[in-house]
């Protein structure tokens, strides 16, 4: 199977029990594999990369990296090499997501604070790409090329008011506004970064449609912190067979229920569909 086909294929949806008129689109039940709104980011770049078929693939990440996770699976369903650039030390003991990488045949290379932190400068990724012979994709599957793969999540909030989901680094959404655009479907974006509105500068200068929302007070103390109310609210949808990840999906339903709570609208006759974007698997980093 190809990434494409996997897809186009249906995705499972479901009511979220305790909202009324809200589903959710499981992008985390796309594949036992690769899930996640990373997938779709990756089918762009993977698009592009397609008549390279001797290039490895390369890209950047942290240990509970959910992109380097879908990129080491993409490799391993498409017989392609990857290499995946980690920010840390290799002497320290891999990460459940590293062993993942590793095990699905990613060549991981360990780089410092100071490589790192060159990971945007072509210089960089130039020597990357001859020394590997490789492609270098952006990390977290970012750029022009990963908004486009997202593009495919459009025909999936056809019919609803509102299509909400978790914003890191906004390409997902921002895929997403721009296909959205002239339908009847708003997107609300919930920022899990403390950027000091940095995120809603850029999409007022870049996005010309304004069928967007940006909630910028639901980071629960910045990215990827994860205080008890939230550590509770995953337990509490776990009971409803609705796991949650701590970074991005748990504080897109907390936002949205806060909202539901106090806007009697969400509560009647809108429909909204909640974007389950994945990251299950970065959950074994913390203790819940
Ligand atoms: C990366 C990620 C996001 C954020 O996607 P962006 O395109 O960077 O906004 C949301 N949810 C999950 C589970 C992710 O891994």
């Amino acid at each position: 199977m190809t990434l494409d086909e996997l897809l186009q294929a249906e995705i499972p949806r479901q009511p979220v029990a305790d909202l009324a008129y809200t589903d959710i689109l499981r992008l985390d039940q796309l594949h036992p594999l690769i899930s996640g709104n990373k997938a779709f980011k990756l089918s762009g770049h993977l698009a592009a990369a397609e008549h390279q078929p001797e290039l490895a693939l390369l890209s950047f990440g942290g240990p509970f990296s959910n992109h380097l996770h879908a990129l080491a699976a993409a490799g391993k369903l498409l017989k392609r090499r990857t290499i995946g650039v980690v920010r840390g030390y290799a002497d320290v003991a891999l990460t459940p997501t590293l062993m993942d990488c590793r095990d699905w045949g990613m060549e991981l290379v360990f780089a410092d604070k100071q490589s790192y932190a060159r990971r945007y400068e072509p210089d960089y990724q130039q020597q990357l790409a001859s020394r590997y012979q490789a492609l270098v994709i952006p990390e977290g599957g970012g750029g022009e090329a990963g908004e486009v793969g997202c593009e495919r999540l459009a025909r999936h909030c056809l019919g609803y008011q509102q299509v909400w989901l978790a914003a890191g680094s906004g390409t997902t959404a921002q895929g997403l506004i721009k296909a959205l655009r002239g339908s009847n479907t708003e997107v609300v974006a919930v920022n899990v970064v403390a950027d000091q509105g940095e995120l809603r500068r850029r999409w007022q200068q870049q996005l010309a449609a304004d069928n967007w929302r940006l909630l910028e007070n639901y980071h629960l103390g910045g990215f990827a912190k994860c205080p008890a109310e939230l550590r509770q609210l995953i337990r509490h949808y776990d009971q409803l067979q609705l796991p949650l990840d701590p970074v991005y999906t748990a504080k897109l339903v907390w936002a949205y229920r806060q909202q539901y709570q106090s806007d009697p609208a969400l509560q009647q006759q809108q429909r909204v569909l909640l974007i389950h974007s994945g990251g299950l698997q970065g959950r074994r980093g913390y203790p819940l």
